[in-house]
């Protein structure tokens, strides 16, 4: 057991959350966790750029500049070199999202060498995101030789759902190994778990579906704040439709493409990671905002089945609940597209759903009507949150 971290007055916990095309961080008070400043790096890969920070000291990112096509290393030394210099803070420990804990890490663990050698063997199991996660843990460790870092799963959240949701019906052996359904996005339902109950009281406890909806979608149903079951799988391609993913489909078609179109695997991939979801479909743009703004057919048809597939998933997260007591919007197309909520909601006027146009509109916080059956909110994402309370209740001394 590591001692606990003495903290000072001016302690402060780093948070870096590193995407496939993005790093995020935050900085929060030790005391309190009051965030102090956050931001982050987009378009690693294509058109590096920071998105600027926010909070009392965003003062530290003035005029700083991200070098022209900046990779992931890059990005995130860019990025540690400005926090390097803040003088009223002192560090007192990092957390870091890391997508991946595998079928045994269902809790944050404390990052060692031994720790890092098992998130290296879980590297296949996400390869678009581990790496960066790992070499984010690197590079704080050589910024910060000292600092202790936690390691906090995507995955970890979904460890409480039943044998049975987790289970393909594939052979048995491929399940021992770990063929399973692990879920992601768990530090974004963590914080919704966190903080309904402030908002929602006694049905916070009840039956809840949580659809995270931005680049990546899925749905989470959850129980006591719990999961039980979701729609991403053993990849982050399964369930919803998605920005550039296709989320579920045959995978007879997965086999035809190879087997009878002769395509290599890694073909397959690109059109199934990269080319599919709201931008196939519309052949227009992964951005749900472009495509609203669009006159064209397949635009409002890319948005029509995203809709259709979130009331179609959730009809099967109803049923694994066996009733609905509460649904939450969250990320970016939750927080902020009234019009694709509208059509979720119509869609699951069957289950007791009903939204209020003008809180809708106005994206309020509850959005239902008052005589709606179910409660329906809209609460923004916070994936850094979570990590930073997991590193708190770790390190630092109560
Ligand atoms: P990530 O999954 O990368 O964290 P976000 O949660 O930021 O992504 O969500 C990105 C998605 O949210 C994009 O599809 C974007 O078009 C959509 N989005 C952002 N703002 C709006 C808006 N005002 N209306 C509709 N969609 C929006």
């Amino acid at each position: 057991m590591m001692q606990p971290v003495t903290r000072s007055a001016n302690a402060a916990i780093l948070v870096l959350n590193a995407g496939s095309s993005s790093v995020k961080f935050a900085l929060f008070e030790a005391d309190g966790l009051r965030p102090l400043c956050r931001g982050g790096i987009e378009g690693i890969g294509s058109r590096a750029r920071f998105g600027g920070a926010s909070g009392s000291r965003a003062h530290l990112f003035d005029g700083a500049e991200l070098p022209e096509g900046s990779s992931h290393e890059a990005a995130t030394q860019w990025l540690l070199d400005r926090l390097r210099w803040v003088d009223d803070i002192e560090l007192c420990a990092a957390g870091h999202r890391v997508v991946h804990g595998g079928p045994d890490l269902s809790k944050p663990v404390v990052i060692d060498e031994s720790v890092m050698t098992i998130l290296e063997g879980l590297i296949a199991l996400a390869p678009a995101h581990q790496p960066h996660n790992l070499a984010a843990i690197r590079a704080v460790a050589e910024a910060w030789p000292s600092l202790p870092q936690l390691a906090c799963f995507d995955t970890a959240f979904h460890r409480t759902m039943p044998r049975l949701a987790q289970l393909f019906a594939i052979p048995h052996a491929l399940t021992d190994e770990g063929l399973v359904r692990y879920g992601f996005h768990g530090l974004s339902y963590q914080h919704i778990a966190d903080v309904l109950p402030g908002i929602a009281g006694e049905r916070a406890k009840g039956r809840v579906i949580v659809a995270h909806l931005g680049h990546g979608a899925s749905l989470c149903a959850m129980r006591d704040g719990r999961s039980v079951a979701t729609t991403m799988g053993f990849t982050a391609l399964d369930g919803l439709m998605m920005g550039m993913r296709c989320g579920a489909i045959d995978a007879g078609l997965v086999l035809y493409l190879i087997e009878q179109r002769g395509m290599a695997p890694a073909d397959v991939s690109e059109i199934l990671n990269r080319r599919s979801g709201l931008l196939g479909v519309s052949g227009i743009s992964n951005d749900a905002r472009t495509l609203l703004a669009s006159k064209e057919p397949r635009a409002a048809e890319a948005l029509d089945l995203f809709a259709y597939r979130v009331v179609r998933e959730s009809g099967s997260m109803i049923a694994a609940l066996g009733g609905l007591d509460a649904f939450v919007f969250t990320a970016g197309i939750g927080e902020r597209s009234a019009q694709i909520r509208a059509a979720i909601g119509r869609g699951l006027a069957w289950a007791g759903i009903r939204l209020d146009e003008d809180r809708n509109v106005a994206h309020d916080t509850r959005i239902s009507a008052d005589d709606a059956q179910v409660p329906v909110y809209v609460i923004p994402a916070d994936e850094e949150r979570p990590i930073a309370r997991a590193v708190a209740v770790q390190f630092l001394p109560a």
